[in-house]
């Protein structure tokens, strides 16, 4: 199977979904990412802005080398600055119409805050939005964006991080230390700070492992950091990849494997 990765900024991908993906990739499944904005104000500081593009693409490029994906497109839309329209998704359609994803990975485009203690970054609700639009009804629809002289690709599934409303809940905790090395690798966004890493994986994720109640997150009530969820919609069901990718736990799994 194939998959998509749409992040707004080099880190996102890794930090939020890392331990599914390298999951996914030992498997043998195929990753790829895409990155909309070139993270150049992943900086306090102004003089810093203009080389920060550079830094956070091999950065990235680094992290997907550890996660074991097979490539990565970067947009560079100024960061803090992605708007939603045509011109981003047109840009989302050439590449799913590339890469030909069964499965597309993108930020929850309904969250505009996460649990109890994110404000979502609005790059990240409009690369979700814009990913969203663009797998439905845009790369699949044979009559939208002609001009790319692309083939449609229908997107099977749509995986929804930072959400809000999560139906599957992934045990990562056997990919942890491989998640860490890959968020570790984006060394200009200060994660080799364990304090600011263990704030980010672990304390902004303990309302899924509060709120949420299943086998996963019961079993990691006290390792937050050892739970990846999603909000899973499916277009047209590859009910195989979820028992691929075990431990896992999904919302209504009973009722969908009687129909
Ligand atoms: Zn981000």
């Amino acid at each position: 199977m194939r998959f998509l990765a749409i992040g707004a900024h080099p880190d996102d991908i890794d930090a939020m979904i890392g331990g599914t993906l390298i999951r996914l990739a030992k498997q043998g499944h195929h990753i790829s990412y895409l990155i909309c904005t070139d993270g150049s104000k992943g900086t306090q500081r102004q003089e810093e802005v203009a080389g920060m593009q550079a830094t956070r693409q091999a950065e990235q490029r680094a992290a997907c080398q550890v996660v074991g994906a097979e490539g990565v497109y970067f947009f560079n839309y100024v960061d803090g600055e992605l708007e939603a329209g045509l011109s981003l998704r047109r840009d989302i359609v050439r590449v799913i119409r590339t890469v030909k994803p069964d499965v597309v990975l993108a930020w929850d485009p309904t969250a505009f805050w996460i649990g109890d203690t994110v404000i979502n970054h609005t790059d990240h609700r409009t690369s979700g939005k814009e990913a969203m639009d663009a797998a439905y009804p845009g790369a699949g629809h044979a009559t939208m964006f002609p001009e790319l002289g692309l083939p449609a690709s229908p997107t099977r599934e749509l995986w929804m991080y930072g959400s809000n409303f999560p139906n599957v809940f992934v045990d990562i905790e056997n990919e942890f230390a491989q998640k860490k090395a890959a968020v570790q690798s984006h060394v200009s966004q200060h994660y080799l700070d364990e304090d600011y890493l263990f704030q980010l994986l672990r304390d902004d994720n303990r309302w899924v492992v509060r709120d949420c109640d299943n086998p996963v997150t019961v079993k990691h009530r006290q390792h937050p950091e050892f739970v990846e969820s999603f909000r899973r919609i499916t277009l047209n069901r590859m009910p195989e990849v979820m028992g691929e990718i075990a431990p896992v736990w999904e919302l209504h799994r009973g009722e969908d494997a009687q129909s």
